[in-house]
């Protein structure tokens, strides 16, 4: 079977006063039909980049300079901006850090869902707000009826992401766009929405890509996961694989540097330095200046995203010669 979304060698570039930053260089991953992935990166690897090339909303002064954006085989870096938008609302949905910025202050949350359902299954307007009361209720939001007649300042941060999930959902995608849907969010709430958007995945059949620079959010949720590192996919595979054994020293650092659920560390590792600017990019492998197990060979030559096992593929010179497992690596320097 096909990919759902098939992204080879995306190219997305800005084009400032100070030169080309190349924001995604050379990006290619998958989704199947019904699977959650999610894109991990820390803020400026490029990964919403990513997904705002996906959805054809990248701005001036960026291009999409070269690669494919499949979408059940056809290639949405040729669609003009009117097919884009029609995509956007029926096929390609999506949720955003902040809902309170995309909800519409001046109209209830009930009139703000049942207009998208209106427009995109051509029922009455009484029918569409029975729906919308449905699926207030489907969100987990209790007295549906009465929330139909709140304004968005009136609801609580959690609730208006719901809110935002409904109308995501309600024109039935088959693509959902997550992009640090539970950043803004306090760590219970986070908790919830990541539950519900699960539990909707599975109820309603849609594709989901998160995005997020948190790798602790991603354990519970996705099948599969693509680590980026300036504006490059570094590791991408099996979630419970790169849990069990991350491969790039990369995603190595990130996971060393989240806080685990029921484990109080004294001190969380950091990653050393900073990710590397167009204006200063190594010319070997770009995470050279902050890699604890770099060699010669990585200061002169780039790695290619390898594939070190079926499916699974990490862009580092540690694993040429066949996976190698970093815990014992580590442990082996002085
Ligand atoms: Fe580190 Fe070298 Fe691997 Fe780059 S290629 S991540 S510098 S070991
Ligand atoms: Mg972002």
């Amino acid at each position: 079977e096909k990919p759902l979304l098939d992204v080879r060698n995306l190219k997305t570039y800005f084009h400032t006063e100070n030169g080309v930053v190349p924001s995604v260089d050379g990006v290619s991953f998958h989704i199947n039909k019904g699977e959650v992935i999610a894109i991990v990166g820390e803020s400026g690897c490029g990964k919403s980049v990513t997904s705002y090339s996906v959805m054809g909303l990248v701005g001036q002064p960026g291009k999409i300079e070269g690669g494919e954006i499949l979408f059940e085989e056809k290639d949405l870096t040729k669609l003009s901006n009117g097919q884009m938008r029609t995509l956007r609302g029926n096929e390609i949905s999506m949720i955003f850090q902040e809902p309170l910025t995309s909800l519409n202050p001046l109209f209830t949350v009930g009139f703000q869902i049942s207009e998208v359902i209106m427009l995109h299954e051509k029922v009455s307007k009484k029918i569409a707000k029975q729906k919308t009361v449905e699926m207030i209720n489907k969100v987990g939001i209790p007295n549906a009826s009465k929330i139909y007649y709140s304004f968005p300042h009136q609801l609580s941060g959690g609730m208006r992401q719901r809110i935002m999930i409904a109308i995501a959902l309600a024109c039935n995608p088959k693509l959902l766009i997550a992009d640090e849907p539970t950043t803004a969010l306090d760590v219970t709430i986070q908790a919830q929405i990541l539950q519900l958007m699960k539990d909707l995945r599975q109820e309603l059949d849609t594709s989901i890509l998160l995005i997020t620079h948190d790798l602790g959010v991603v354990a519970e949720m996705v099948d599969r996961v693509i680590v980026m590192y300036a504006g490059q996919v570094v590791e991408e595979g099996n979630v419970f694989k790169l849990f069990e054994n991350p491969k790039h020293p990369y995603t190595k650092g990130l996971m060393d540097s989240t806080p685990k659920i029921h484990e109080r560390k004294e001190e969380l590792y950091s990653i050393k330095g900073t990710v590397p600017t167009p204006m200063n990019m190594p010319t070997g492998c770009r995470f050279y200046p902050r890699c604890e197990f770099a060699m010669e060979k990585c200061k002169e030559k780039a790695p290619e995203l390898l594939e070190v096992k079926q499916g699974y593929h990490v862009r580092c010179w540690l694993h040429e010669e066949g996976e190698v497992n970093l815990d014992e690596e580590f442990n082996r320097k002085p």
